[in-house]
């Protein structure tokens, strides 16, 4: 038998690497974990996680002027972006801490250092080359900046957006996806002029139409200014403002531009096409249901896979990974019924099927749908709707999707994943009853079918 450095070699220490490595570890295999950055990765250092904690940020200035109808003087109120970006900064320092500190205590070997894959068995790092029975890829993906005039002299992505020195007097942010629209509530609650500019009709393709249409109607009451249809020609930079062409023939002038056009697979410089890994059109690494490659002894899971790009799926595909190889278990992630959210303010869920996803099935829907505006907004005086939408199979009354746009529906949503996980009908959604007063209620109260 060959003898190796160790068991297993993971590259890249975020969410799903350091799930892999620690469950691994646990189950007895000797694992190294090595990761050119942080260990955290994406989520804990540049995404979810401070991405969210600006979103908290952000959102007291709604709730400061919602305040207002209840009866609260609120004067001279203001915020500092400077100490937002330090306390970020502090917790994302602490929550590093708490991963190195979790492969520590696993007895994971964490190498810093860029990994290239010189062999089936081999990874180069460091000016040192490790051997390990198997390699498991984790290293996520990158902000991918389209090739326009000026765009990749000038534009920043949310990398930077994290951590901008000042808060922008005007963004313009390219795109109209998760990113785009989380990013546009932050800065436009904290007080940036803000602009959407993005090709389709409606921002997020490919969600529910209804959803695409109705945050569509909330951004600019949230002080985000839409451009859809539109492209971005050319950007240059003049006496320090940034001059954003467009193909309706307006030039904007902005302080940033984001760059928020979709992430790539970080495969660019790991040596896998060397090796005879497939790999598919973006650069995404093409693996099995358990996670492996064209080369046996090499797997990949979370983002550079390029399935559901979250990170609990990644998570899960890592642990799953873990318990069938070293755990004598028979693991596999699903990827049906996840749900996710998007940050945007207000925010969006959804778990299951879009009504166009069902229908282009074939399947017959009923649709129930609610349109609202909750509670608090009627003294508030902010006219904002809230917009809940099921998605029923008219033959076997099974709830397929569950939509929402709303305060508080990525909270909602986690509770409702789990019924339709369980496979509920909508019979098993009329049959329970609703919390009152709350927006959630009206998942168990929408009696009569769209017409
Ligand atoms: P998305 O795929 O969500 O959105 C990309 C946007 O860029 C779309 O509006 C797309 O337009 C646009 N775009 C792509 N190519 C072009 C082009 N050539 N010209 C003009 N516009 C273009 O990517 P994000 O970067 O926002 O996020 C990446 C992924 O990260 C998400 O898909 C998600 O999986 C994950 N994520 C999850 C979050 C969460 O769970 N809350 C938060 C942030 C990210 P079009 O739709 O027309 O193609």
């Amino acid at each position: 038998m060959a003898s190796y450095d160790y068991d297993l070699i993971v590259i890249g220490a975020g969410s799903g690497g350091v799930r892999a490595s620690r469950i691994s570890a646990s189950h007895g295999a000797r694992v190294a974990i090595i990761e050119e950055d942080r260990p955290g990765g994406t989520c804990v250092i540049r995404g979810c996680v401070p991405k969210k904690l600006l979103v908290y940020g952000a959102s007291f200035a709604h709730e400061a002027s919602d305040a207002l109808g209840f009866g609260w003087h609120i004067e001279g109120i203001s915020h500092s972006w400077s100490s937002l970006i330090a306390a970020k900064d502090s917790e994302i320092t602490r929550l590093e801490g708490i991963y190195r500190r979790l492969l520590e205590n696993a007895g994971v070997d964490l190498i810093a250092g860029s990994a290239i894959l010189t062999g089936p068995h081999e990874v180069s790092v460091a000016g040192k080359t490790l051997t390990a029975e198997t390699i498991l890829v984790a290293v996520g993906g990158t902000p991918r900046i389209l090739d326009i005039p000026g765009m990749l002299d000038y534009a920043i992505s949310s990398n930077e957006a994290l951590d901008l020195n000042e808060l922008p007097k005007t963004i313009i942010i390219h795109g109209g996806g998760y990113i785009a629209l989380e990013f546009a509530g932050i800065f436009a609650a904290l007080g940036s002029e803000t602009h959407l500019i993005y090709r389709s009709n409606y921002p997020l393709r490919g969600f529910d139409e209804n959803v695409r249409q109705h945050i569509a109607k909330c951004l600019p009451d949230r002080g985000i200014t839409l451009h859809p249809e539109t492209s971005i020609t050319k950007v240059e930079k003049n006496a320090n403002l940034l001059e954003i062409s467009l193909d309706n023939g307006a030039i904007i002038k902005a302080n940033q531009l984001l760059s928020a056009t979709g992430r790539k697979p970080n495969t660019a410089s790991l040596g896998l096409g060397e090796l005879g890994v497939e790999m598919g059109e973006v650069g995404q690494i093409i693996v099995t249901e358990d996670s492996q490659t064209t080369v046996p002894s090499i797997y990949a899971i979370g983002d550079v896979t390029d399935r559901v790009n979250l990170t609990p799926v990644a998570l899960g595909e890592g642990h799953a990974f873990a318990d069938s190889l070293y755990g004598k278990m028979s693991k596999k992630m699903s990827h049906d019924m996840v749900a996710s959210a998007v940050f945007s303010q207000p925010p969006i869920s959804c778990v299951g099927m879009t009504e166009r996803e069902a229908t282009d099935k074939g399947i017959d829907v009923v649709v129930f749908e609610s349109l609202f505006r909750a509670m608090k907004n009627t003294i508030s005086g902010r006219f904002e709707q809230s917009y809940m939408k099921l998605v029923v199979d008219k033959e076997t009354d099974r709830v397929l999707g569950a939509h929402m746009v709303g305060p508080d529906c990525a909270e909602i949503m986690q509770g409702i994943a789990i019924a339709m996980k369980m496979r509920a009908t909508k019979s098993d959604f009329d049959a329970t009853v609703g919390i009152h007063p709350t927006a959630a209620e009206e998942f168990v109260t929408m009696r009569t079918p769209r017409s």
